[in-house]
């Protein structure tokens, strides 16, 4: 018989995260504050995130050591799964090998708790007490929740108001781990009121749900305020599904040509990736990297390279990034964890030095390949992951063209079974 799943032992997942910012071709740009544009110290950040946190944000080691405690709290889910897909080389007809690491058997469906558990142990460390967060189609919310009930931190969640209406139930999960969540925006904080002063039917945005998060940090001494994405942190600690990968493509003859992402803040694109770019930086291997992002918010293949906020009101620090303007209200597009207007400064800067490549789908695409791949593999794919999927059939399909065996390697960051709303409009035609 032959191996569909490739399977690592407990024991062997990587006791550290790889921090890429040694090996950039260049440093980082400096983050600014938003009042003063002159460059953040640690001070500035230290009401917002714990010290150990602000420490990775800048760190310039690059292997840092993950924590016993958040290690077993990994292994409820990890090591995840890698797959080969195939059922779907089959449906393509292609020459090309693709393999699949899956991230939604996670508790809360998705890559973002491998960063959420590492975050809410450093709040504990430090011995925070409450942590705001923002949400847009809940899984952030969730995963944080999830993370912050089991080191007893109390976590309160402002959720894009679209999302809290149509997502009930990730308003449900996030409930049953103890957590609080309310629209936004909402009426709690300054930010909130200001939008529905001026529009009392807002159906909010992330932009505005972050700016009610961090005036919720910022202004209360027991509290501190956590981002799901975009952050050099929140990168570093995502990186553990690249290096689990690599370990298990040693139990293959295989080594990926492609690797292929979904991109929101970018998070777990870089997670995946950021491992296999160091092979390519070093000069061992030459890898093409895809950052499959939605036509209707493409920052990376749209967005200018520059400073920018990475909230509606400018609370939040300005960043040099791919954006499309800190104002940018995007399409409701069913996509909700892609809706960002910015992306990750680490995975900008590689995008504008050439290392990595993007592209970008429209809505009606990714879910033609949705349907394909849970037709085909059996799971029913988030429509963020059904970015990278597209992706990937794109490219099995330019294999079949030239004939080539290319080995292609994709992230299915998370499962749609919160998402069968969107699937039933795909279904009735109503997606156009
Ligand atoms: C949040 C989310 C994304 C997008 O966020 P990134 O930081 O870009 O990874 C993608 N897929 C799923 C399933 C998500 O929940």
């Amino acid at each position: 018989m032959r191996n569909r799943k490739i399977i690592m032992s407990e024991q062997d997942i990587p006791r550290k995260w790889y921090n890429i910012q040694p090996d950039l071709p260049r440093p980082l740009d400096p983050p600014l504050h938003p009042a003063t544009n002159q460059p953040l110290g640690p001070d500035d950040l230290a009401p917002l995130f714990p010290m150990a946190l602000i420490g990775q944000e800048v760190s310039q080691e690059r292997w840092i050591d993950i924590p016993d405690e958040v290690l077993d709290i990994y292994s409820m889910w990890r090591p995840t799964p890698l797959y080969r897909a195939f059922g779907l080389e089959k449906e393509l007809q292609t020459p090309a090998k693709i393999y699949y690491k899956y991230e939604g058997v996670s508790p809360a469906g998705s890559h973002k708790p491998n960063t959420a558990v590492a975050q809410a142990y450093y709040n504990k460390q430090e011995n925070v007490k409450r942590i705001s967060t923002e949400t847009g189609a809940g899984q952030w919310g969730s995963a944080l929740s999830f993370a912050c009930q089991h080191f007893g931190i109390e976590c309160m969640v402002y959720m894009v108001r679209i999302s809290f209406e149509q997502k009930p139930y990730r308003k449900s999960m996030i409930n049953a781990w103890g957590a609080s969540v309310v629209p936004s925006p909402s009426n709690l904080t300054a930010a909130g009121r200001a939008i529905l002063e001026k529009d009392p039917n807002s159906t909010g945005s992330l932009g505005i749900a972050i700016s009610e998060a961090v005036e919720d940090a910022a202004s209360r001494e027991d509290t501190k305020y956590s981002l799901g994405s975009v952050l050099n942190h929140v990168v570093l600690h995502q990186t553990i599904i690249g290096l689990e990968c690599q370990k298990q493509f040693e139990q293959t003859s295989d080594y990926p040509d492609v690797v292929i992402g979904c991109h929101g803040g970018g998070s777990n694109f870089a997670g995946l990736t950021f491992p296999f770019v160091k092979e390519k930086l070093d000069g061992k291997r030459n890898i093409k990297f895809v950052a499959a992002e939605p036509a209707s918010c493409p920052s990376l293949t749209g967005g200018k390279y520059e400073y920018d906020f990475g909230d509606v009101a400018g609370l939040a620090p300005s960043v040099k990034m791919y954006t499309l303007g800190h104002d940018f209200v995007p399409e409701p597009i069913h996509a909700g964890g892609l809706r960002y207007h910015g992306a990750s400064p680490l995975v900008s800067l590689l995008v504008h030095e050439g290392v990595i490549g993007a592209a970008a789908y429209d809505q009606l695409s990714i879910f033609k390949s949705a349907v394909m791949f849970a037709r085909t593999e059996g799971i029913i794919p988030a429509p963020e992951s059904s970015h990278a999927i597209h992706g990937a059939i794109v490219e099995a399909l330019e294999c079949k063209k030239t004939g080539e065996a290319k080995t292609i390697l994709f992230g299915l960051s998370g499962h749609g079974h919160l998402d069968l709303a969107a699937y039933d409009a795909y279904l009735s035609g109503a997606i156009k």
